[in-house]
């Protein structure tokens, strides 16, 4: 075992990190380029561990044995690379959580979108059986803090794809892979390629005795996989055809198949609705079958369960106009799904922080129900590039409230005002969910 552990990043990934490689008996250093929140600073401190802020001192850095890399690092951050230049292995959080879970199983959710419901449906259904369990990764705690805190017999883990960048025993009992589209493509090269190959590991080391949930309606998914070696057992899901294992949907019946479980499910009994939770519905119906919850039970979970803050959320209805809070859609994708759902005029605010986004993706349900774009960003180009000509109003704004006033004057009586912005928040906000609670505030005050 290695002796001295850097983590890198000091955020949830990384201070959990840092609080299980102390108390594994690593000696740890903690060094972030930004500032470290209150809280986490307290942690550490008593924790005993030693840390760094507002800049690396390479040197201290250099000097491990082994690095854990938060998420958000890009490779192309110089000390990344001096760090691989010098041979130094380099670990993602999960993989040290991985390594000290002991007996206790993971179900592991990735995927382009949806990955938060679906974690979240699925821990929901473990909760209502009284599984041992806890929800951890990009929601909750970190894996490693839990790990180190309150470990639990099952884990059920929302992972992204750097997460799955620098993994390598890190294997789920069940993963699910809900869908690839094009994301985070500034991290990849600009390759889907590369971005498609981190979302497959998720299975790199699954063997005879795990599962593999995969939604065989997503092309990239169903390209990818014959080209791989895989040891694990395949369950697909589809809303297209049947399946002789996993799930499907025909006209308005869910349809599980695990083993000797059959399910059978209307989706209107589903407390998540749009086409895309259906389909988060089935991955998450699929893994609880997969463990042995019973079908009672996973139908009780699936009709009783609350979606989260800030994605699809009915904010008010305001002389008439209905506004919806989508803020997490921070990809074309998202906002596609959110657009389909739609079944009433759109005034649709779009925009922030672009991360490679293809915007022709949405062009026809843009031209067939968006009435007024409204631009939220600073730099909004590429987006009246796009629909100029395709819709008839396209306001500019940089501002929560600025974009809510515009698309309220741009309203009419029964149309919807969608906030489902296809980019990330950086440029205007803290996160997407300060974006979701800024235009929430805003809505309040009309
Ligand atoms: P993630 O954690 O992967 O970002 P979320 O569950 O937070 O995903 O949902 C993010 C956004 O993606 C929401 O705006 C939601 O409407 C949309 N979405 C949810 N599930 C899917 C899906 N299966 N396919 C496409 N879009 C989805």
């Amino acid at each position: 075992m290695s002796k001295h552990i850097v983590i890198l990043g000091g955020g949830e990934s990384g201070v959990g990190a840092a609080l299980l490689a102390k108390q594994q008996g690593y000696t740890v250093f903690l060094s972030d380029g930004g500032i470290l929140k209150d809280k986490y600073k307290k942690e550490l401190t008593s924790a005993g561990i030693d840390f760094e802020e507002g800049g690396h001192t390479a040197d201290k850095v250099l000097a491990a044995d082994e690095v854990v890399k938060s998420p958000g690092i890009p490779e192309k951050n110089e000390l990344v690379k001096s760090i691989r230049l010098k041979g130094i292995p380099v670990i993602s959080e999960i993989e040290l959580a991985y390594r000290f879970k002991g007996d206790s199983k993971i179900i592991a959710i990735t995927g382009s979108n949806g990955k938060s419901t679906t974690t979240s449906l699925i821990y929901h259904i473990c909760e209502t059986v009284g599984l041992d369990c806890a929800l951890v990764g990009n929601i909750g705690y970190s894996f490693a803090k839990q790990v180190a805190e309150d470990p639990k017999e099952w884990y059920i883990a929302e992972i992204s794809s750097f997460q799955l960048d620098d993994i390598k025993a890190f294997k789920a009992d069940v993963a699910i892979l809900l869908n690839i589209t094009e994301d985070h493509l500034d991290r990849y090269e600009y390759k889907f390629e590369n971005y498609i190959n981190s979302k497959f590991r998720i299975i790199e080391n699954q063997t005879i005795n795990d599962y593999f949930i995969y939604c065989d309606d997503d092309e990239i998914i169903t390209q990818k996989l014959p080209l791989l070696t895989i040891h694990t057992n395949p369950l697909p899901f589809s809303m297209k055809h049947e399946v002789k294992k996993g799930g499907y949907i025909k006209g308005d019946q869910m349809m599980l198949r695990i083993q000797e479980e059959r399910v059978s499910m209307s989706i209107y009994d589903f407390a998540l609705k749009g086409k895309h939770n259906q389909y988060n519905t089935m991955a998450a119906g699929i893994a609880a079958a997969t463990i042995g919850i019973r079908k009672e039970k996973i139908r009780e979970a699936v009709n009783n369960f609350h979606n989260l803050e800030h994605r699809m959320e009915f904010v008010a209805m305001v002389r008439g106009i209905e506004f919806i809070n989508d803020s997490k859609a921070t990809n074309v994708n998202s906002t596609w799904y959110a657009l389909e759902s739609m079944n009433k005029p759109t005034v649709l605010i779009l925009g922030g922080t672009d991360k490679g986004n293809d915007y022709s993706l949405i062009a026809d349900l843009v031209k067939e129900k968006v009435k007024a774009i409204i631009c939220m960003g600073v730099d909004n180009k590429k987006i009246i590039d796009t629909f100029k000509g395709l819709v008839p109003v396209i306001i500019e704004t940089d501002s929560a409230k600025k974009a809510v006033n515009a698309a309220f004057r741009s309203a009419a009586k029964d149309d919807v005002v969608l906030l489902s912005p296809a980019c990330a928040s950086f440029d205007l906000f803290k996160n997407y969910e300060d974006r979701g609670m800024q235009f929430k505030d805003a809505v309040k005050e009309l």
